[in-house]
């Protein structure tokens, strides 16, 4: 049976689909540790609702592209809740361009965001879980990673090798009691999202999706629940699509 002690660490929860995840695991019990990059104020009023529905919590800056700083996160995790039960890799960016017009910089920071970063952060905790041979880690990818899109093809490129490595560490760490699994959402409706889509192609996007509506942050939270949940205990290596049939 899966135990469930020790703290949830979810990159990127100060706003959007890491919000929500961070107050579904909250609301199971799970201590957790908001990570956010710039944007404190969003991360407190991430802590507060979850003090407010009588959860626990701490917020905590880093880039999660920087090794030295993600370690420092792992090691106040430890330090303020003794163990981390799981890790969410949620933190990224997007950016819409054509392929052509890509430069260099604009590339290497969205592996550096949105691939180092999840390499940071599973090889600044997994020593961790390994020793309590316990622990769970959901990295999001996106419905873009599996099936490729026009006009983000660095978006894309990242998150398909975040469902690689999702694969592989799976298998390298079930022996440790450790499952590894992603989360592919479709279009879900945050900040990063509205920054990329006017009204109309919201519309059109919400149409396009069978369900006939956008997904919510919820709905991709509920998701991440459930993979670190005991219901889960013999899913490792998957990719869960939570995308209303888009693809
Ligand atoms: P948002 O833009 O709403 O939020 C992004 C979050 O990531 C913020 O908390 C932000 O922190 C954090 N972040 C960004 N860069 C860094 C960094 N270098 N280090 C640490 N944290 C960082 O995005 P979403 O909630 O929409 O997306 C969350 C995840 O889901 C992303 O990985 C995204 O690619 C994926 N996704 C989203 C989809 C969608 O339709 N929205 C669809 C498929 C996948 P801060 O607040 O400090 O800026």
């Amino acid at each position: 049976m899966t135990k469930y002690n020790g703290c949830a660490v979810i990159t990127g929860g100060s706003r959007g689909i890491g919000a929500s995840i961070a107050e579904e695991f909250a609301k199971k019990g799970f201590p957790v540790v908001i990570n956010y990059n710039s944007n404190e104020e969003s991360a407190c009023t991430t802590l507060q609702k979850i003090q407010n529905n009588g959860g626990k919590g701490i917020i905590f800056q880093c880039d999660v592209s920087d090794r030295k700083s993600v370690d420092a996160m792992t090691k106040k995790a430890i330090s303020e809740f003794g163990k981390i039960y799981a890790l969410v890799n949620n933190a990224g960016i997007s950016q819409i361009k054509l392929f052509t017009d890509i430069t260099q910089d604009e590339w290497h920071k969205m592996v550096a965001v949105g691939l180092d970063g999840v390499f940071n952060c599973c090889q600044s905790i997994l020593p961790y879980m390994i020793h309590e041979k316990n622990g769970r880690i959901i990295n999001i990818s996106s419905v873009w990673g599996v099936y490729g899109a026009s006009c983000e093809v660095h978006y894309s490129a990242v998150k398909a090798g975040v469902i690689g490595l999702t694969k592989a560490l799976a298998k390298e760490v079930a022996p440790s009691g450790i499952t590894v699994n992603s989360i592919a959402p479709g279009c879900i409706k945050t900040d990063m999202l509205l920054g990329e889509c006017d009204e109309q192609t919201l519309s059109e996007l919400a149409n396009e999706t069978p369900v006939g509506r956008l997904g919510t942050p919820q709905d991709v939270a509920r998701a991440a629940v459930f993979l670190a949940s005991s219901q889960a205990d013999f899913i490792t290596g998957q990719v869960l699509g939570v995308d209303g049939g888009f693809c």
